[in-house]
């Protein structure tokens, strides 16, 4: 089977939490493949190092300081370059996420675009940053005597707002690991809504920024104890639950 980026196809692929080793050989195959390579910013410039020299790469992420390119705008670059021209297939498209695509990736959006316009379209799994940070830690995200249940949350709504969606409604499993994306600055205000919607205070917390690269920062509490000013720069993910202890 070809395994190479076919002309007219967009590839959702994740690139993984940032260590070039995590990437999936598909991943690999298709950055040194691909014509077009539209990373978000969270693809880290080691991964993006081993696309091909003649790749076009255009980042497609939120940059300090410059506007937002909107999720229509990298829609419309996704379908500009795969699109057929004059009848011919057009170039072959790497949409590449951190993590894995289908984790808090917009993927939806993305993959409605394609859909609408008939833009063939192939979606590779990555490594997800729980997964990443837990094989850092070297600390199961389950486990037979603490932990039956593994949630996947962000705490980051749409409107900027702080609030976990979503809400647990009722109380909170306690034999859950609870891991959030996107968990904002506030940190213990977040702690704080968690601590009101029934998770014990006393529940042991880590915080890891920069997980997989060399600026990483790894900070272990308890909920009750979090602090804002304790927890490195973004992109920071929260485990919550007693399996890591
Ligand atoms: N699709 C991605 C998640 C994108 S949402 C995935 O599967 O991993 C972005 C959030 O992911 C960040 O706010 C942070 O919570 C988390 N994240 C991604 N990379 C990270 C890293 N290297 N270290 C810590 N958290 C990370």
């Amino acid at each position: 089977m070809n395994k190479s980026a076919q002309p007219g196809v967009v590839y959702l692929a994740g690139a993984g939490p940032g260590d070039p080793e995590l990437l999936t050989l598909r991943a690999l195959r298709l950055l040194q493949t691909a014509d077009v390579i539209l990373p978000d910013d969270l693809v880290s410039d080691e991964v993006l190092a081993l696309a091909s020299p003649s790749a076009l790469i255009v980042p497609v992420g939120k940059r300090c300081g410059q506007p937002r390119i909107t999720q229509e705008g990298i829609d419309a670059l996704m379908l500009e370059h795969a699109g057929p021209k004059d009848g011919k297939p057009g170039r072959s498209v790497l949409r590449l996420k951190s993590g894995d695509p289908l984790v808090f990736g917009r993927a939806s959006e993305e993959i409605a675009a394609l859909t609408e316009a008939r833009i063939p379209f192939e979606i590779v799994p990555g490594i997800t940053a729980a997964f990443a940070v837990a094989a850092e830690l070297k600390t199961p995200l389950t486990d037979r005597s603490s932990a039956s249940k593994l949630i996947f949350a962000t705490a980051h709504h749409a409107k900027d707002k702080l609030e976990l969606t979503p809400r647990w409604e009722g109380s909170f499993p306690p034999d859950a690991t609870l891991v959030i994306y996107m968990p904002g600055r506030r940190f213990r205000q977040l702690a704080d809504e968690l601590i009101a919607s029934g998770i014990a205070p006393e529940t042991p917390c880590v915080a890891v920024s920069k997980a997989s690269t060399l600026e990483e920062q790894v900070h272990r509490t308890t909920l009750k104890q979090i602090e804002d000013e304790a927890i490195g720069p973004a992109p920071v993910i929260l485990l919550i639950g007693y399996a890591i202890r």
